[in-house]
């Protein structure tokens, strides 16, 4: 079905349990927000805590399911803070019926041969690393759910190399390879399924940090993109190992 034409009821989300990381700016703030306002109660992953505060409080006002906080450092992951992480969710909620890897930082534009050793690592320890970690610690929680959906963001560039994106294109090229991986292994053994999603170029500081010269006012919004982001975690889709491009 096209997504065009997909039309999600109003309570598709109703008693779900979906984090997602990098929910306080750009389209993992939107999408933390919709989903909340479908029913789902969010749990927001990020960095920046004022920013996860500002989406709480946005949330809360609209009257929709109390979201929690959970404060990540992505490039800076320890197993005991995964632990942690996994036992808090566990004797909250008990289970999470989605995960959205969506943080992501775009790092140094620049050849091969010049690039930063130190900032090679944080991008692939971020976009890359750091998801896998997340999900091998979340996986348990998600076998609890009857109909568990994994989404882990890529790009353009994770499919099509393009010259001096250095680290940021390797490690969606490695994120898609991983979503596959695990799309396989998991196809036969559990219910959850696990895609791909592309949200194309898209109005965000990080899109402006990648083109400075480019209007944003010509690009589409993260809000157009809501439908997109509703049907992969639709408990009712039951596609695995797709690519869905925004
Ligand atoms: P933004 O820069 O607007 O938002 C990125 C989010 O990731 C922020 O909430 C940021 O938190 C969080 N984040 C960054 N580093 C870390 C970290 N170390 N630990 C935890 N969270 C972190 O980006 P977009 O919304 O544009 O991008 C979202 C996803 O979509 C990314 O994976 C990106 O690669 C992908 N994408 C975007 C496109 C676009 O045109 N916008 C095109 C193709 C793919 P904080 O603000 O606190 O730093």
């Amino acid at each position: 079905m096209p997504i065009s034409s997909y039309k999600p009821n109003p309570c598709l989300l109703e008693k779900q349990i979906i984090l997602i990381t990098g929910a306080g700016d750009g389209i993992g703030r939107n999408v933390a927000k919709t989903y909340a306002s479908f029913g789902a109660t969010v749990l927001l992953m990020g960095r920046t805590v004022s920013k996860l505060e500002k989406v709480y409080d946005e949330i809360i006002s609209e009257n929709h399911p109390e979201p929690a906080i959970i404060p990540l450092d992505l490039g800076n992951l320890e197993m005991v803070t995964l632990t942690e992480l996994s036992d808090n969710i566990t004797a909250n909620y008990g289970r999470l019926d989605s995960l959205l890897h969506n943080a992501g930082v775009i790092g140094q534009k620049t050849p091969v041969e010049y690039s930063d050793t130190e900032e090679w690592e944080r991008v692939m320890q971020i976009n890359f690393s750091g998801a896998v970690l997340l999900t091998r610690s979340l996986l348990p929680l998600l076998q609890r759910s009857s109909s568990a959906s994994l989404v882990f963001t890529s790009s353009a560039v994770g499919r099509t190399p393009r010259a001096y994106w250095g680290a940021y294109c390797v490690s969606k090229y490695a994120i898609e390879g991983f979503a596959l991986l695990l799309a396989d292994e998991l196809e036969n053994t559990s219910t959850i399924r696990v895609n791909i999603v592309n949200p194309g170029a898209t109005r965000t500081k990080m899109r402006a940090t990648a083109y400075p010269n480019e209007d944003p006012l010509t690009l589409k919004t993260p809000e157009e993109l809501m439908n997109l982001y509703l049907y992969l975690v639709d408990p009712n889709n039951k596609e695995n190992g797709q690519t869905f491009n925004g």
